[in-house]
């Protein structure tokens, strides 16, 4: 990770959630290593909100998640930031060999933004393919960075907020967790 070489800073949007065990203490420790990561600095943590999990169809219910946003400064390269991602995700238990796509979750961290840069490799997407669609990512977001730019669909985060609430017909609600 540390042999790309030096970049400008970016600035990168995290999307955070836990639904097993201690979520909040899950996410404050995900910020806390989001802070340590090399050439990276966190200007921005938004309060977390809780959700109701997304669960495929026909599947059993789920815990709600805690979801929670963050602003980076990075000077790592968007792959590097995504392993380091992937690291922290599997320091805190999840691991990803044998967990599955929708499952519960000690801690799942998604690369939302990377400046305006649009990124299409295996294994790496950004814009994250799903940002625009799920109001779980986007309400934390909004909190902290309603006009950041989703570089392919050409509107700001308060925008795709709006257009998912209008579309579900209601809001989340707000967990009274602490942020
Ligand atoms: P999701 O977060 O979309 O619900 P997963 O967390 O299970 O789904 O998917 C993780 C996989 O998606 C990782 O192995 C990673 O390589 C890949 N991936 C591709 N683009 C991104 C991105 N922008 N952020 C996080 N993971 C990504
Ligand atoms: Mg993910």
């Amino acid at each position: 990770m540390d042999e790309e070489p030096q970049r400008l800073p970016v600035r990168a949007f995290i999307g955070l959630g836990s639904n097993i065990g201690d979520r909040c203490a899950t996410l404050r420790s995900a910020r806390a290593a989001l802070d340590e990561l090399p050439g990276t600095t966190t200007i921005a943590f938004s309060p977390m909100i809780e959700t109701e999990a997304v669960v495929r169809p026909g599947a059993p219910p789920q815990a709600p998640y805690l979801n929670a946003a963050a602003q980076l400064e990075t000077s790592l390269g968007p792959r590097a930031l995504l392993d380091a991602l992937l690291d922290i995700e599997r320091d805190r238990g999840r691991d990803r060999a044998d967990a599955e796509r929708w499952t519960p979750r000690t801690l799942d961290l998604d690369l939302l933004l990377y400046g305006e840069q649009i990124i299409n490799e295996p294994g790496l997407t950004v814009p994250h393919p799903h940002m625009h669609e799920r109001e779980f990512v986007l309400a934390p977001l909004a909190s902290i960075a309603p006009d950041a730019l989703h570089p392919v669909l050409k509107r700001t985060v308060g925008e795709m907020l709006e257009s998912v609430r209008s579309r579900s017909g209601a809001s989340m609600p707000e967990s009274g967790s602490p942020g």
